[in-house]
């Protein structure tokens, strides 16, 4: 979820991570930031492609990691 406040009204909205998604796919290469029009006063606000990056949910860039129960125990020994 990225929150975003107008630079001109100073409302404040967000965006769900599946907007949040839809505007990375919307963006080209060489664009650095996304340009998103207030519901208020209708303002372009400028979003970086950072900040649009890092609300996105973590789970869906990093690997799942299983984990390995590998513990190694000694064999008994019978003395
Ligand atoms: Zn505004």
């Amino acid at each position: 979820m990225v929150k975003i406040t107008c630079f001109k009204c100073h409302w404040s909205w967000s965006l769900g991570s599946k907007d949040v998604k839809a505007a990375l796919d919307s963006l080209a290469p060489d664009e650095n930031y996304y340009a998103i029009e207030c519901p208020k006063c209708r303002r372009i606000n400028k979003v970086t492609r950072k900040q649009l990056k890092q609300a996105l949910p973590r789970a869906a860039t990093e690997p799942a990691e299983p984990e390995s129960k590998t513990e190694s125990t000694p064999p008994d020994q019978e003395a």
